[in-house]
């Protein structure tokens, strides 16, 4: 780990005073909005820092990775999944994680069902959009959205708690700015027609990141997923591309 505890709280303080900023700025409750340490690539005392730190979860996108961790882990913590899955990895991910925020496909929600059905515990999924109409990016089109949400309410296995989107990266920083509250905004128009047309409340839109925390807040985000503004640059990954 290159970081020490005390520089890890002094990150997640700022951080949240950011949230707060944003959240005043939007008229919003800074209570409404959660902090998901992503730990993808670090070792395991980020999420034992985010723990100690009264973080709730944190974020992997590796199935594997997670599991790892997991067996070294010394503190409770909630485990989210929040990188592509494998319908046949969907098995091991029911059992691992509290929560899969990546469920973008009919395929995999039936094998998680089915999964949570055999390990007999509900699962808490979020439905994840391609809302900014990325071709590079995983996640059910805006279109195939209300189709996808239909088959998961009947799920019984799996509770739908929510959305879920990452926005596409721009050639300059105001690109990026503009494709990330276009892509957060429709996240959030789509919750609110689903969730009168379906009568469930979708509550969670997970939305986000480093680059674009402010934007993610003032679009109505309840959960933003950090990993760099926490722990620092991720070495870039040697492992081979999907
Ligand atoms: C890596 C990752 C993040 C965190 O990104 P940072 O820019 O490091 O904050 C958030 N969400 C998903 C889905 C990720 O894969």
């Amino acid at each position: 780990m290159q970081i020490s505890y005390e520089e890890f709280t002094r990150r997640a303080d700022a951080i949240r005073r950011r949230i707060a900023e944003a959240c005043l700025a939007a008229g919003r409750n800074p209570a409404d909005v959660e902090l998901l340490a992503v730990t993808k690539t670090h070792p395991v005392e980020a999420a034992e820092f985010a723990a100690r730190y009264g973080l709730r979860g944190v974020g992997e996108n590796r199935v594997q990775e997670a599991i790892e961790k997991q067996a070294q882990c010394k503190v409770p913590v909630r485990w989210e999944l929040i990188g592509h899955l494998q319908s046949n990895k969907a098995r091991v991910a029911a059992r691992h994680f509290d929560r899969v925020q990546s469920v973008d496909r009919e395929k995999l929600l039936a094998a998680l069902d089915a999964a949570a059905a055999e390990f007999g515990r509900p699962l808490p999924i979020l439905l994840q959009v391609n809302a900014g109409n990325d071709p590079a990016k995983f996640g059910v089109d805006l279109a195939d959205a209300p189709r996808l949400l239909e088959a998961a309410l009947g799920c019984t296995h799996l509770r739908v708690e929510g959305l879920m989107t990452i926005a596409p990266l721009g050639t300059d920083a105001a690109s990026t700015a503009a494709h990330a509250a276009r892509t957060f905004n429709n996240l959030r128009e789509l919750r609110d027609q689903l969730s009168g047309r379906f009568q469930t409340p979708l509550r969670e839109l997970s939305m986000g990141m480093t680059g674009d925390l402010e934007i993610a807040v003032a679009a109505g985000s309840t959960l933003v997923r950090l990993g760099t503004a926490l722990f620092g640059e991720r070495e870039v990954s040697a492992a081979p591309k999907p």
